[in-house]
């Protein structure tokens, strides 16, 4: 006997109720012109919630899903909600499947899309005092046959013994740079290598100018100055974590902040076993996401609904 039905208790005309409401927060607008005068011309024959409309500026028609990521599915909008609201609680795809008696290998494509939309969010613009850093995780091409052969090896079977140096992408140890706003957001980057000819183009897109940025002893940052950014160097190397250099008290000198979301990253990506680093990105983007959202569960399902139907308008909460 199964106990819990997922899928049966979620009401698929709240599904199209929030979609509307995050899609269109001051009334219907025409999916082709943008025009405000729409009227409602029915329903789906085979979604009974899922309203038409026409407008009556361009005399198209559009309904409730026209141009969204939830548009073109054989399944119902219902199912995506709760893969998307499974992803904001970090079930894996297998865990997702079970949940929602749908073969595994569907469940990857709906995430992935998913998670593809997400990362279109707009890229977090830092300033004042900025933390940078970077890890490392494991990451081959599970799911690229093509690529392991291209390579001229057979798939390994277990995972890559940690390399001593810094990882690349070619090494399967691809870097992830990251940068926090102390006290904001963070932005992620999954990158090819960690040279300052990568690193200074993400500099330029996320930090702003003359912002205060910290971080640790490796020599890629030592041309921050020259980039347009003051800077404090924390010393790993010597064993130091913190610094008090104005002798204030407050050992301002550091980058736990950005150690602290490394840690959290890790334990997010943990449940996904080997994610190949074809997908890797966008599990980084997701993480992102979530992290500045500063919302779980049931609000945080909202924000992901409203990022994916409505990107313009969503804004992060502030703390
Ligand atoms: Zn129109």
């Amino acid at each position: 006997m199964e106990l819990v039905n997922i899928r049966q208790l979620i009401d698929p005309q709240r599904c199209f109720e929030a979609v509307r409401q995050l899609r269109w927060p001051n009334g219907v607008r025409c999916s082709h012109c943008d025009s405000d005068q729409v009227n409602r011309n029915g329903r789906d024959e085979s979604q009974a919630h899922r309203q038409r409309y026409i407008c009556k500026a361009c005399n198209r028609s559009f309904d409730d899903l026209t141009d969204t990521i939830f548009e073109g599915h054989h399944k119902p909008l219902e199912v995506w909600i709760l893969c998307l609201y499974f992803m904001g609680l970090n079930l894996s795809n297998s865990q997702i499947g079970q949940e929602l008696d749908l073969p595994e290998s569907e469940v990857q494509g709906m995430t992935k899309q998913l998670r593809e939309g997400v990362v279109k969010k707009p890229i977090p613009q830092l300033n004042e005092e900025v933390e940078v850093d970077e890890i490392y995780v494991v990451a081959g091409h599970k799911g690229h046959p093509e690529v392991v052969a291209q390579k001229g090896r057979e798939g390994r079977k277990r995972r890559l013994k940690g390399r001593r140096g810094r990882g690349t992408m070619e090494g399967e140890k691809p870097p992830i740079v990251g940068f926090v706003q102390r006290c904001g957001e963070v932005a992620m980057f999954v990158c090819d290598n960690v040279q300052r000819s990568i690193i200074r183009p993400l500099f330029e897109k996320v930090v702003a100018r003359g912002s205060k940025v910290f971080h640790d002893d490796y020599g890629i940052y030592d041309d921050l100055e020259k980039w347009g950014y003051e800077h404090k160097t924390v010393c790993h190397s010597a064993g130091e974590y913190a610094r008090d250099e104005d002798k204030d008290g407050f050992f301002e000198v550091h980058v736990n902040t950005i150690e602290g979301i490394w840690s959290l990253l890790r334990s997010w990506l943990r449940p996904h076993r080997g994610i190949s680093q074809e997908l890797l990105h966008l599990y980084v983007g997701f993480f992102e996401f979530v992290y500045n959202c500063h919302r779980r569960g049931k609000k945080l399902l909202s924000s992901l609904i409203e990022i994916l139907v409505n990107p313009e308008s969503y804004q992060p909460e502030t703390r």
